[in-house]
């Protein structure tokens, strides 16, 4: 193996300065002497990792800080280095940033507990800092690809966390290229058989879309030439082989049933252009009707942007064509993490926590769970709510005003009316839902409107910890009802409730 040299990170970077390439330079032969008599599983000396997880960095449009904390994050939990060596040999942000991934020591912590609670930390550090995230999901990422040299049962441990946690995480943050990978660099270790299956079925099926989709590529480059566009890119993109398995799972296995396996990608340089080139494919296709989804004027909730839409190609087949802008690739691809690493002008940032406006819109949950973790205390309670109420897959409902408010799918109008304020939902009574009047335990709609009617006399009732679905919801409940979430204490309600 050629020797790692930390010019192969700076290489990736866009217009590095001469003081990004010195850090990163340091922060590299520091963490090489940190882990220099440690090996991987794998047999490789362990600096391999951290220099991998610098490449993803730097590959993602990470600031040179970023990498250098992505360069060291392993160093005080596996070497003798401390933080404060960390500090006085760059600054307090690298510290900072290396401090926020590193987890709790083993002493006072064991197993699950010391996981979870390592998670708690992360979260805590990644509201004052999102970078520190970003270096964490990096770090996953080479971890599952090189899973490879784990003890099996390990394996499928840490890609199942890596599904259940890291993924739905870069998902919410808006990163979902990390989320896709991720995705399928655990795919195998965490369902191998359906893996297999999966495999198969696209391989045949791709075959053939491939051939289609370059006939239409060639007819799409000639047409767009022919109407003067200049610096536009076609591409394929295939879908993430998870992602496929979990459409596939919901169409019965079909495969014939799902059209976008792959699709083609126009990106131009602007919005305009996106609505030009939609009018030129729809001219030369006729359109699937129902499947033009306007996402630039109508962004997904968490600021996607793009018009996808579906053309018959000739004898029965269809195809998904996106279009987009590069902004809009831009931030499909790095989403919120994006406005963090970068200014307006595209220039990396170098401010910690970036752009306040941009980080208080697009991460402003991260700020919800910081404040509601610190009233669990348990960490298994912590891990099974921050599952459920935060990345899981998330509905928008709104308000009579029309404000959004975000909640995982399968919550009720009661979650609503709890997520609105305790008080509407402690004396709520039932709601209308486009108009409609339903009862509090009615599941909500996605981008359905609701109103909550509530009566002063309504109080929260034992019945009720079944119509919520949020960890949110039921402990305001539980509080009222003054029970402590056990047996025991729905015990005391009961009794407190016969006596009185
Ligand atoms: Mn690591």
């Amino acid at each position: 193996m050629a020797p790692l040299d930390s010019k192969d990170i700076v290489v990736l970077m866009k217009n590095p300065t001469e003081k990004d390439r010195d850090l990163i330079t340091r922060a590299f032969l520091f963490a090489q002497k940190a882990h220099e008599n440690q090996r991987r599983k794998s047999g490789e000396p362990y600096i391999v990792h951290p220099f991998n997880v610098a490449l993803i960095l730097a590959g993602i449009g990470a600031d040179a800080e970023t990498i250098s904390a992505g360069l060291l994050h392993d160093t005080v939990e596996d070497t003798g280095i401390s933080l404060s060596d960390i500090e006085k040999e760059f600054n307090k942000t690298v510290a900072f940033m290396v401090d926020g991934v590193t987890k709790l020591g083993e002493l006072k912590y064991k197993g699950v507990v010391r996981h979870v609670e390592s998670l708690r930390k992360l979260f805590v550090a990644m509201a004052e800092d999102i970078r520190v995230i970003v270096i964490r999901l990096a770090d996953r990422l080479h971890n599952v690809r090189t899973l490879q040299y784990i003890e099996p049962e390990k394996q499928k441990r840490i890609a199942l966390e890596t599904l259940e946690i890291y993924a739905p995480l870069a998902n919410r943050l808006g990163m979902w290229r990390m989320k896709g990978l991720l995705e399928d660099a655990s795919f195998p270790y965490a369902y191998p058989a359906e893996y297999k299956t999966v495999v198969a079925l696209r391989k045949t099926k791709g075959r053939e879309t491939i051939k289609r989709l370059e006939k239409i590529y060639r007819t799409l480059q000639t047409t767009l030439t022919e109407h003067k566009f200049k610096d536009f890119v076609i591409d394929y993109r295939i879908k993430y082989l998870y992602s496929l398995y979990m459409k596939l799972k919901r169409n019965n296995m079909n495969i014939d049933s799902i059209y976008d396996i792959s699709a083609l990608r126009i990106i131009v340089d602007s919005m305009e252009q996106c609505y030009q080139v939609l009018g030129l494919v729809h001219n030369i296709w006729r359109p699937v009707p129902g499947k033009l989804k306007d996402y630039i004027a109508n962004p997904k909730p968490n600021g996607y942007q793009s018009i996808h839409t579906a053309v018959f190609t000739g004898e029965g087949n269809i195809v998904e064509i996106q279009i987009r802008s590069k902004a809009m690739q831009h931030e499909a691809e790095y989403g919120a993490a994006s406005h963090l690493l970068y200014d307006e002008t595209g220039k990396p940032k170098t401010k910690k926590g970036g752009d306040e406006k941009q980080l208080a819109k697009s991460v402003k949950w991260i700020h919800e769970l910081i404040e509601w973790q610190k009233e669990i205390k348990e960490s298994s309670e912590f891990l099974h709510a921050l599952k459920t109420d935060f990345i899981h897959d998330r509905i928008f409902v709104f308000t009579p005003k029309g404000d959004v408010v975000e909640l995982p799918k399968g919550s009720t109008v009661l979650d609503f009316a709890y997520a609105i304020h305790s008080d509407i939902g402690d004396h709520a009574v039932g709601a209308r839902m486009n108009g409609k009047f339903v009862s509090l335990d009615t599941e909500l709609i996605n981008k359905n409107t609701v109103e909550i009617e509530t009566k002063k006399t309504s109080k929260p009732t034992l019945k009720w910890l079944d119509y919520v679905k949020t960890s949110m919801a039921k402990r305001h409940i539980k509080n009222i009802l003054n029970i402590s979430g056990n047996k025991t204490g729905v015990k005391a309600y009961i009794e407190k409730f016969f006596t009185k």
